[in-house]
């Protein structure tokens, strides 16, 4: 006598007639030794799943069609990178529909960084970007901190209509949306893939209780993101893995910091000050007189000053210089997708350097 097998997932008894309800496997799935449900299937595979990412006219196309739509738009970016994890042309294409932006990785932020001042700054770079969140929320995907919360604004503001994730790769929304799929699926069949008219791209559909879906878009490629232009092999040191440890330098002008080889910081005039610096912990600082800097930079690309790598330094794009006058009180000069370095007192003249194509901005202190 054979027995109905359990799945090793979720230890439901497995059955061969309904997929709709728990248990269900395809018959084929009781010839193997161990069998899985076809929901625990999807969840474990739900990486699998995603997505691919998008060339810029496939998202444009996906763009169009989130426009026709009607429903709340959950814009996720990361703040360490909030230039390189915008979305090009998303405020033409919303129409009147409203945006929740998340900016994630608030695990990473030091403790003396105030939380209300980075809402405050994420709102007015959204605003010159043209776009005018109905609400700004920070989370963490990878520790859950803010998730609740940020269920509890998906829900409230999409006004029992469907929500679009959207978002650029790297910025974590895979891990926000695995978050969610935690907390919303209970015993639920959850994960389904589905065409969105007038496109053949995948989106990934988690059911909502009201009959309305949450549905995962496919990252975009941001051609700007610093990321882009390292090896994969190399992002690990650029990208903070724990909260960042700021550290401080007291130079005089005509001083440089390097950071690795991918960003530069020049003291141009003003009296001997100190400057915070925000960086992953892994990435290393290298201190010198700016007389020197370029020759340094030169001789020394991909070996002290690194990443990159001796091996992709030349995949890297030149360094472009970027002067910035500090009048008023503290400032942070930021450096997209790599982290900032706070200037502490005003009337100096900084001169930041990041490789073509990435940005640099100035934002009053978030400390
Ligand atoms: P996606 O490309 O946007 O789907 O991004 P992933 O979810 O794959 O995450 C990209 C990287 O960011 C991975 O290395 C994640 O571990 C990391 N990550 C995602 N969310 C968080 C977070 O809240 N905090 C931190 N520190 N890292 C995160």
């Amino acid at each position: 006598m054979t027995t109905t097998p359990s799945c090793i997932g979720c230890g439901t008894k497995i059955q061969t007639i309904d997929p709709k309800t728990p248990g269900y496997a395809p018959p084929s799935s009781l010839e193997k030794e161990v069998v899985i449900c076809q929901r625990c299937f999807k969840l474990k595979n739900y990486n699998e799943l995603q997505p691919v990412s998008l060339t810029d006219d496939d998202f444009l196309r996906i763009l169009n069609s989130l426009g026709n739509e009607q429903g709340l738009i959950v814009k996720i970016v990361d703040i360490f990178d909030f230039n390189g994890s915008w979305l090009p042309g998303l405020h033409r294409f919303v129409g009147n529909n409203p945006i929740l932006l998340i900016a994630n990785k608030v695990d990473l932020l030091p403790k003396s960084v105030k939380k209300h001042r980075v809402i405050k700054w994420l709102q007015q770079e959204a605003k010159k970007l043209g776009l005018k969140p109905v609400e700004v929320m920070l989370v963490s995907a990878h520790k859950g901190t803010g998730m609740v919360e940020a269920m509890e604004a998906i829900d409230r503001l999409r006004e029992g209509k469907n929500a679009y994730v959207v978002g650029c790769t790297n910025v974590g929304k895979s891990t926000f949306i695995n978050r969610i799929i935690k907390q919303v699926t209970g015993e639920k069949e959850v994960i389904t893939t589905s065409h969105f008219p007038g496109t053949t791209l995948d989106l990934i559909e988690i059911p909502l209780d009201d009959n309305q879906s949450l549905y995962d878009t496919p990252g975009i490629i941001n051609h700007h993101q610093m990321a882009h232009f390292l090896d994969p092999s190399e992002l690990k040191w650029i990208t903070p893995k724990s909260e960042i440890k700021p550290k401080i330098f007291q130079l005089n002008a005509g001083q440089t910091l390097f950071l690795g080889g991918l960003a530069r910081f020049d003291f141009m005039q003003g009296e001997r000050s100190s400057f915070t610096v925000h960086i992953s912990n892994d990435l290393n600082i290298h201190r010198t007189k700016l007389d020197n800097a370029d020759n340094l930079y030169a001789e020394h690309l991909g070996g002290m000053l690194a990443p990159p790598s001796a091996q992709f330094k030349d995949q890297l794009p030149p360094l472009v210089r970027h002067e910035f006058s500090i009048k008023a009180g503290k400032t942070d000069i930021v450096f997209s997708g790599l982290g900032w370095i706070t200037v502490n007192q005003p009337n100096v003249v900084i001169a930041a350097y990041a490789p073509k194509g990435v940005e640099i901005q100035i934002r009053p202190s978030l400390i």
